[in-house]
């Protein structure tokens, strides 16, 4: 029996349909994507919580129905009357995606700034999972809530998740974005970056320069997820790669960082070893990113 955390942003997702002019509604958000694959990937004896913050109109509520559903943990979501959820639309333009956002206002925003809250949230975590993307839309004292939490957590004997999710947009600048991810790594037991944002925003070469910076800071295990081609881990000091799963017919890639994360981090949950973790990984993400949609029934 083991209690992971998964903590960030879940929003509405407005995805077109096969009928022009009308959209679908979905939920989705970096980390209640993980943390949908891991509860559908671990048997009842493993409990799977998402911690955010909702508002309390119409929009929370069904997203809260929909979480509960997903057989997730919603205990200690906090319920915020004066703010609602964040939302983005997709549109499709000569089969290009694009994406607009309207998640300034949401309550999401407030999930760290109670330090008692967080500790409540924790408490009794095995595994704590966050992202870059929880970082970025925390005011940066709430960050440091959020971290002293985390880093309490650590001191207990919990594992701290940490997928750096780079996404400078949502950064003030490109400087306070690799400032507060590297502060976070550090306090984190396992790094799970994507080769490719690592590389443009910190001139990594390789996927092991990825690793090594990250374990450099601290992080005890990393895991440096790399599109279609192998991936690198090093662990402890030991350094390996590992062969990507072939993927004939890519259809979409939406969320195949997270469900990778998920893959892994179930293994890791069952003490599976680190190779077999990371083959886990890329199988369940080859499996996600042949369909269409950041969430993929898993049977
Ligand atoms: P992100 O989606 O976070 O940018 P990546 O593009 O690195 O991350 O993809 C995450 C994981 O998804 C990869 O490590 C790999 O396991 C799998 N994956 C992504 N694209 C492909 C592909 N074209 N072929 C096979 N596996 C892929």
């Amino acid at each position: 029996m083991t209690r992971t955390v998964c903590i960030g942003e879940c929003m509405i997702e407005m995805a077109p349909t096969d009928i022009t002019g009308q959209f679908q509604m979905g939920f989705a958000g970096d980390t209640m994507n993980t943390a949908w694959y891991l509860r559908g990937l671990l048997g009842a004896e493993h409990q799977v919580d998402y911690f955010t913050a909702l508002g309390g109109d119409s929009a929370s509520r069904q997203m809260l129905a929909f979480l509960r559903q997903a057989g997730l943990g919603v205990d200690h979501i906090v319920q915020r009357n004066d703010r609602s959820v964040g939302l983005y639309l997709i549109q499709l333009d000569n089969g290009e995606r694009s994406f607009s956002y309207w998640r300034g206002q949401s309550a999401a925003r407030t999930l760290a700034q109670d330090n008692t809250v967080l500790e409540a949230v924790l408490k009794d975590a095995d595994y704590a999972y966050f992202s870059g993307i929880t970082l970025a839309i925390l005011p940066p004292q709430d960050r440091a809530h959020l971290r002293d939490a985390l880093v309490a957590l650590r001191a207990r004997g919990g594992q701290i998740v940490f997928d750096p999710n780079l996404r400078p947009a949502l950064w003030s600048d490109p400087q306070e974005m690799r400032d507060e991810i590297m502060a976070s790594a550090a306090i984190s037991t396992m790094v799970m970056p994507s080769h490719e944002d690592e590389a443009t925003w910190f001139n990594d070469r390789a996927p092991e320069a990825t690793a090594w910076r990250y374990a450099a800071a601290g992080a005890q295990t990393v895991v440096v997820k790399n599109g279609a081609g192998a991936m690198f881990t090093c662990d402890g000091g030991h350094g390996a790669w590992h062969d990507p799963v072939a993927v004939k017919d890519v259809v979409d890639t939406t969320a195949a960082g997270d469900s990778f994360n998920a893959g892994f981090l179930a293994a890791a949950i069952r003490s599976a070893p680190l190779s077999e973790a990371v083959r886990s990984g890329a199988q369940l993400a080859s499996k996600v990113i042949q369909s269409r949609g950041a969430l993929v029934a898993l049977s």
